[in-house]
C-alpha cells in the first residue's frame, strides 16, 4: 500500500499524476489536490479514460495549514508530492509534521513577496523531520533536481573530487508563440531578471542579470548563447560537493525572448509589489501571468527538444578528467504521452521517479535533503526507463570548463 497525494495541478502536476498513475503497481492509491478542483478532475477524467486507472482529487488552498492537515488526516498519504507553487513549500511541510506525511518537492520556498533563491527556509526543519522520523526530499525536478543527482554521480563514479562544475540548460524548442514561459511565468520570470550569481574558490560573485553569455553547443540541437544566471541547486552542491572550486549555470534564451523581457522589465510588469489599480491592490507579474499564454497549453504546437546536463572537470587517481552527462527531451514525445510540454515533463518525471525511491525505501531516511545526498544510482535507472535517458561522455573537450 503506497498512498501518495500531489498538491497542484499545472504542468508539472499533469505529468506527476499521469506517471504516478502509470506506475500504479507502485503507487496504489493516488490524490491529487489543488486549489481548482475542476483542473484536478479534468486530469482525473483523462488517466481513468487513457490509463483506466482511478484516482481521487480534492480542493485545498496549500498556503492555509489547517485545509492541509485536514485533507491529509481524511486521505492518510505517506508522502506528498507538492508541485505547487514554491510559495506553499512551508505550509505544506508544517502539515507533514503536524500529520505524519513525508514531503517531495521541485523548487526551494520563495516568500511571495521577496525573490531569494535560497534553502535556509527549508534547511530550518532538518531537526523536525529528523525527530518526527520523516522523509523530506527537496529539489527533485530537472534542475534542481537531475542536474544535482547527475553530479552525485559524477562524484561517486568518476572523479575523486569534483572541481569545476557547469550546468548547462538549453531549450532548443518552439513553441510558435511571440512570447510565452515554459512554466509558471510568475516563477519564471522572477528567476530570470534576478542578478547572476556563480560560486568561485568559496565565494558567490554577483553578476548583472544576463551579464555574462556566451555561445554553447548542445548535443541535437547546436550552437546557443547561453546566460549565466543564479539556481539554487548551486546552493546545495556547493554544500555537499566542498572540493568544488566553482560551480554555474547557464540557460539558453532566444534573442526574441530577451527583447519582450526587457520591456516587460522596463515598463514594470516584473514587479512584484503590489500596486493600487482602481482601489484594487494587484500585483504586476500576476497580472501579467493571466494575459500570457498559459505553459500548460504550449505542447499542442512545441517542436525541438531540451537538453540539460552537466559538465564537470575534476581528479580521479591523481590525473585530471572531464565529464559530460545530459539528457535530450523531445517536447512532441512529451506531448503525446502526457498531454503537456518537454519542460513540465522534465520536472514532473524526476518527481514522480524521486517518489518511487521513497516508496522503495531507497530514498528514505529522517530529515530534509537535497537529492544528491541520496544514492544516485538507482534513481538514474529508473529515469530512462520512465521516458528520461541520459549520455555520459567521459573525457571530451568541453569547451568553456577553463
Ligand atoms: P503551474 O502554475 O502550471 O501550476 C501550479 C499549480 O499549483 C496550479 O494548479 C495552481 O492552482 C496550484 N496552486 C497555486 N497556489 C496554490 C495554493 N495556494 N493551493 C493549492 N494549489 C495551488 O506551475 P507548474 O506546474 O509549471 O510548476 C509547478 C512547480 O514546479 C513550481 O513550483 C515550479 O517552480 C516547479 N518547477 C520546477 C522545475 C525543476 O526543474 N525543478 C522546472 C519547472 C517548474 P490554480 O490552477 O488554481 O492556480
Amino acid at each position: 500500500m503506497a498512498r501518495v497525494i500531489i498538491i497542484g495541478a499545472g504542468g508539472v502536476g499533469t505529468v506527476v499524476a499521469k506517471k504516478v498513475a502509470m506506475n500504479n503497481d507502485i503507487f496504489t492509491d493516488i490524490m491529487l489536490a489543488s486549489r481548482t478542483k475542476s483542473k484536478c478532475d479534468k486530469i482525473a477524467k483523462e488517466i481513468e479514460e487513457t490509463l483506466g486507472v482511478k484516482i481521487q482529487t480534492a480542493s485545498v488552498d496549500a498556503d492555509k495549514v489547517p485545509e492541509l492537515v485536514a485533507l491529509f488526516k481524511e486521505f492518510k498519504p505517506e508522502l506528498v508530492i507538492n508541485v505547487a507553487l514554491p510559495y506553499q513549500d512551508l505550509t505544506i511541510m508544517d502539515a507533514c509534521l503536524e500529520t505524519g506525511v513525508n514531503y517531495l518537492d521541485t523548487a526551494n520556498y520563495e516568500p511571495i513577496d521577496e525573490a531569494k533563491y535560497q534553502y535556509s527556509w527549508q534547511w530550518a526543519y532538518q531537526e523536525r523531520f529528523k525527530e518526527a522520523g520523516l522523509t523530506a526530499i527537496l529539489g527533485c525536478g530537472f534542475d534542481p533536481g537531475v542536474t544535482s543527482v547527475f553530479t552525485a554521480y559524477a562524484a561517486k563514479h568518476h572523479f575523486d573530487e569534483i572541481h569545476y562544475l557547469d550546468i548547462v540548460d538549453c531549450n532548443g524548442g518552439d513553441h510558435h508563440k511571440a512570447f510565452a514561459t515554459n512554466f509558471n511565468p510568475e516563477i519564471n520570470i522572477r528567476e530570470i531578471t534576478q542578478k547572476g550569481k556563480y560560486y568561485e574558490n568559496g565565494e558567490w560573485i554577483e553578476t548583472e542579470p544576463q551579464e555574462i553569455h556566451r555561445p554553447l553547443h548542445y548535443p541535437g540541437i547546436g550552437v546557443r548563447e547561453s546566460y549565466l544566471l543564479y539556481h539554487e541547486e548551486l546552493e546545495s552542491l556547493v554544500k555537499n560537493f566542498p572540493t568544488l572550486k566553482r560551480a554555474r549555470f547557464w540557460m539558453t534564451f532566444g534573442e526574441e525572448y530577451l527583447t519582450h523581457l526587457r520591456v516587460i522589465q522596463n515598463i514594470g510588469m516584473d514587479s512584484i509589489e503590489p500596486i493600487n489599480y482602481n482601489g484594487m491592490q494587484i500585483v504586476p507579474i500576476q497580472f501579467l501571468k493571466a494575459v500570457l499564454p498559459n505553459p500548460q497549453d504550449l505542447g499542442n504546437d512545441y517542436t525541438g527538444e531540451t537538453s540539460i546536463g552537466c559538465r564537470i572537470r575534476g581528479i580521479k587517481n591523481g590525473e585530471e578528467h572531464t565529464y559530460y552527462i545530459w539528457n535530450n527531451c523531445s517536447h512532441q514525445a512529451a506531448f503525446r504521452e502526457t498531454g503537456t510540454q518537454g519542460v513540465s515533463y522534465t520536472t514532473g518525471v524526476p518527481a514522480t521517479v524521486g517518489a518511487m525511491m521513497f516508496f522503495r525505501g531507497l530514498w528514505r531516511k529522517p530529515g530534509v535533503f537535497n537529492v544528491e545526498e541520496f544514492d544516485p544510482d538507482p534513481f538514474l535507472e529508473e529515469l530512462g526507463k520512465q521516458g528520461l535517458p541520459w549520455h555520459e561522455h567521459l573525457d571530451v573537450d568541453i569547451e568553456f570548463e577553463k
